[in-house]
């Protein structure tokens, strides 16, 4: 099988998204790789010897500019590594030229710090309509950690009660401030509010207040936050069984200085100020001064270490669950260039087009990964470079 692909995005995880699947070379055949600056395509593009990649350039907030390219080189999927702000268009060019959607983070509009599944669940009957399918948040976290949640469903509870998703990055990449992904989503993402799910509702929170040492196996103790993710809202909705659903994410002391003092003088902000005659946004400015997440692979050294607890019954008896990865940063800049983070995003997003394009998850409409069968995912991710460790009982209780 030799499926046509278009990937929009030529950031730091399509580079390793783009070489995940020209090493999987039996699913796909040919790659259109295609985002706003032609040169990052191209620099991605010169690596692949196996396949086919030819590159465009293409400003993806612009719906019409996607269905030309769609039109003209006739993909099976489109695969938007881009940024979130652009799901909808991208979504709507799928729906005009019935062509497959998958992504890896979940809609937020520009002018608003909010992101939520409720505009791309929107798409799900025209999806259903159309006869196409969109798969959303086919990366680690979301991503895998839907799966690995739908995995300990499926083969160790008869209900589960809590659900804690713990993710440590322990590397060190020797740059002052970075952030391990686009800088404008991850900044976003960290200085709203945090939200937790208990006893059916949401609980908010003032941005890092509740923090917990957690011990990552294989990897370290850290400070760990709890904060909002968007896995918490599709998990909760597809397991209503859940009374309590976390989501904890490591940051050094150094990182939370330097993104204190940020907000303090106000550069973390997205309204407008006028600077010499101009409108800037400053944490749009913010980003263009910060490293690129592409630049970071060399010299990052350490290990991330994400994975899921679940605590419920099974067979009338309690029972704790853990299930996670470990990636070590240099050995993912050995293999393709590019950091933990965007190697842990990437592999699961290929490892999603996969299972579209070969039918094992199939269906019509817009899907959260945890909707399909985990068991062929699972099988198949150790082998692309996630392998993944399970712990059970007391061994099992990170976060309590
Ligand atoms: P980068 O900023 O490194 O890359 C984003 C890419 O998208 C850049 O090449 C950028 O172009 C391109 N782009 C931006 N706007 C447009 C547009 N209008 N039209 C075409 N291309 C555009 O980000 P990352 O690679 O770090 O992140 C990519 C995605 O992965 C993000 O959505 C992020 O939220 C998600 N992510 C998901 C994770 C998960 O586990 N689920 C974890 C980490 C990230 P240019 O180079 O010109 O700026």
């Amino acid at each position: 099988m030799s499926n046509k692909v278009l990937i929009i995005g030529a950031g730091g995880v399509s580079n390793v998204v783009v070489k995940k699947c020209a090493q999987n070379s039996a699913v796909f055949g040919e790659i259109l790789l295609a985002s706003r600056t032609l040169a990052k395509c191209d620099a991605i593009a010169k690596d692949i010897k196996n396949i086919p990649v030819h590159t465009a350039k293409v400003d993806a907030d612009n719906s019409e500019e996607v269905v030309a390219l769609i039109k003209d080189f006739k993909p099976k999927l489109v695969m938007n590594i881009a940024l979130p702000y652009q799901d909808l268009a991208i979504m709507d060019a799928c729906l005009k030229t019935g062509v497959d959607y998958l992504d890896t983070a979940n809609y937020e509009p520009k002018d608003v710090a909010k992101f939520e599944y409720s505009w791309q669940w929107a798409y799900h009957e025209r999806f259903k309509q159309a006869g196409i399918m969109a798969l959303l948040g086919s990366g680690f976290d979301p991503g895998m950690t839907n799966v690995y949640t739908a995995y300990a469903k499926k083969h160790y509870f008869d209900r589960m009660d809590t659900l804690d998703i713990v993710d440590c990055n322990n590397g060190d990449h020797g740059k002052a401030f970075a952030t391990n992904f686009n800088p404008e989503i991850n900044i976003r993402e960290i200085t709203q509010n945090g939200r937790f799910f208990e006893n059916g509702s949401w609980k908010e929170i003032p941005p890092l207040s509740i923090k917990a040492d957690i011990e990552y196996p294989e990897v370290a103790n850290r400070g760990s936050y709890v904060l909002f993710h968007e896995e918490l809202e599709s998990l909760v909705k597809h397991y209503p069984e859940l009374k309590r659903a976390r989501f904890w994410m490591t940051f050094g002391d150094n990182y939370i200085k330097h993104l204190t003092v940020l907000q303090n003088v106000g550069m973390t902000s997205i309204q407008p100020i006028k600077f010499q005659g101009h409108d800037v946004i400053p944490l749009e400015f913010l980003k263009a001064l910060l490293p690129e997440p592409s630049s970071l692979g060399e010299g990052y050294s350490g290990k991330t270490c994400i994975g899921c607890q679940v605590v419920g019954e099974k067979d009338g008896k309690p029972r704790t669950y853990f299930v996670y990865n470990v990636c070590d940063h240099a050995e993912c800049f050995k293999e393709v260039g590019g950091q933990a983070i965007a190697y842990t995003t990437a592999v699961p997003a290929m490892l999603g087009a996969s299972m579209m394009l070969t039918g094992k998850w199939r269906g019509q409409g817009v899907f959260n990964m945890e909707q399909f069968d985990p068991d062929p995912f699972m099988a198949e991710i150790g082998k692309w470079g996630l392998p993944w460790t399970e712990l059970h009982g007391e061994k099992a209780v990170l976060v309590r």
